[in-house]
């Protein structure tokens, strides 16, 4: 396939007006920690550090706590929900806004494309405040009685791979129930969750009913032990998740878990082979592939392989990677050195065990952290590439033969949040969904999301929901 080439076409870093040094957003202030710890922020595509965020300490955490839990008490759990429904939209309103400024800082903070941030990441996060803003006032009418009651103070924990819609799924649905919130961005990007807070200042939202406390993995572990919270919201890794299940057991805190997965995206001989590969290079491509639902099992039917292989191969070889705020680039930078490794190791140990990998030709930049989107073919379920979140731009592609090896293929894993199916076969959609043990099923598309469309896992992914009415459950009592 030619390749077409570009001129640069990047977004100017100019709007994003970065000061050196942020502090802990406690009851509607900026403040130094107690304990005076700083980390730095860095742009993963240069290793440019981009500002010292400050480290929250036990006793800044004790403070957050105490100040979500007045404002829970005197001002935001006795508020009418179409009074807090208000600040809601105000806060949608002006992320709409101010969206531009947040999509470039987005990208330079995790180093995802300025496209994804842009197109995607934004007008999500804007319409996941705009839907719960009205919910509100309608809580009566959600399904849970007539008069469904706040929590309380939610400490909710989010990871690094969509920094502000991670932040939106746990702030909006805690905000439209009534509850108050501390919330711990990941120590990578802590950056929007800061912007963020200064939303909360411009709409004028009460003191105290959003606290941002920046730092590392102690802080989350201090947060979702605090004796004074009701509720623990985690999004992350399956083994971060099962120690807070145990820090939690035994206590009244509520909990959801939105975890890891390892997710099939089956390709029948009947699908629209062109349209198949468009899904597959979104669903494993799409974040530099740290999506928790990314498509990283290809699993195909073994008639149509090599004609689909040919095509993806084809396909991958028009991807560019690069500059994440280039308009022109599909997939940025790996956002940690951490991350890369960890990436790295699983390939390696998927060439030790005898599949081959396969990347298109191309130039990766010199500084920073990258990783050539990969495929690895004669993959078996034994393979740990087969078995363990990669979480980077590496497809493992696997074959079967009948609609019933698929399933038990699919299903093959500890894991459970979503799975992809490409047929031209109605019923055939509709039966393979049904044997799926994933929280979503995508059908001749992936990586699909709505505000008003619930998500969340079985087994190892995690329990719990998040968006939609059934996101609205795990914050009301
Ligand atoms: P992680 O290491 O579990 O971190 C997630 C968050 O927890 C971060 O803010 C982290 O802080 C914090 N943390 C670390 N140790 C903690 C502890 N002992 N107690 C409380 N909090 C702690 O996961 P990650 O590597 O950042 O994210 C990748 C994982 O998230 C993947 O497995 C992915 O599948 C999953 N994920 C799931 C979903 C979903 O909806 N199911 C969505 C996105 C990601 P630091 O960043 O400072 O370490
Ligand atoms: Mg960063």
């Amino acid at each position: 396939m030619p390749r077409f080439e570009y001129a640069p076409a990047p977004e100017s870093r100019a709007i994003v007006d970065l000061r050196s040094w942020y502090g802990l957003f406690i009851d509607g202030e900026f403040v130094p920690p107690a304990d005076g710890g700083v980390r730095k922020s860095v742009n993963p595509a240069t290793e440019e550090v981009l500002a010292e965020v400050a480290e929250a300490g036990p006793a800044d955490v004790d403070r957050a706590v105490s100040a979500a839990r007045t404002a829970y008490q005197r001002v935001w759990g006795p508020m009418p929900g179409r009074e807090r429904s208000k600040y809601l939209f105000r806060i949608a309103r002006i992320i709409a806004e101010r969206s531009r400024e947040l999509a470039v800082l987005e990208s330079l903070d995790n180093g995802k494309p300025i496209r994804e941030s842009r197109d995607a990441d934004l007008p999500l996060v804007a319409a996941h405040f705009f839907y719960y803003a009205g919910w509100a006032d309608k809580l009566g009418y959600a399904g849970f009685g007539p008069d469904p009651r706040p929590l309380g103070v939610a400490g909710q924990v989010i990871p690094w791979n969509f920094p502000l819609l991670m932040l939106a799924w746990k702030i909006a649905p805690a905000l439209a129930c009534g509850n108050t919130v501390v919330l711990k961005p990941a120590e990578t990007t802590p950056l929007t969750a800061l912007w963020f807070a200064e939303i909360c200042q411009q709409a004028e939202l009460p003191p105290g009913v959003v606290n941002i406390l920046t730092g590392a993995g102690p802080t989350g572990a201090a947060l979702v032990s605090h004796p004074d919270i009701d509720k623990v919201a985690f999004t992350g890794s399956t083994e971060v998740g099962r120690q807070i299940a145990r820090a939690v057991a035994g206590t009244r805190k509520r909990v959801t878990l939105e975890l890891g997965g390892k997710a099939a995206n089956i390709v029948f001989d009947d699908a629209a082979l062109d349209q198949a590969v468009e899904g597959i290079v979104n669903g494993i491509f799409f974040n530099q592939g740290h999506v928790c639902c990314a498509g990283s099992r290809l699993l195909v039917q073994e008639s149509v392989y090599d004609e689909l292989l040919a095509a993806l191969k084809r396909r991958m070889g028009t991807l560019r990677v690069g500059d994440p705020l280039d308009k022109n680039t599909d997939i940025g930078a790996i956002n940690s050195g951490t991350q890369l490794e960890r990436i790295r190791t699983l390939s390696q140990i998927g060439e030790q065990e005898g599949a081959q990998p396969w990347s298109p030709p191309c130039q990766l930049p010199e500084r920073g952290f990258w990783f050539a989107p990969t495929i690895f073919t004669g993959v078996t379920q034994a393979h740990r590439i087969a078995r363990e979140e990669i979480f980077g731009p590496v497809l493992s592609v696997l074959t079967f033969r009948t609609p019933a090896e698929a399933v038990a293929k699919a299903n093959n894993t500890p894991y459970g949040l979503s799975a992809g199916i490409w047929t031209e076969k109605g019923s055939r959609i509709l039966a393979v969904a049904d044997q799926l043990r994933a929280g979503v099923v995508w059908a001749n598309t992936f990586n699909k999301f709505d505000p008003a469309s619930p998500f969340g896992g079985y087994r190892e992914s995690g329990y719990g929901r998040e968006g939609g009415r059934h996101g609205l459950e795990a914050y009301l009592g």
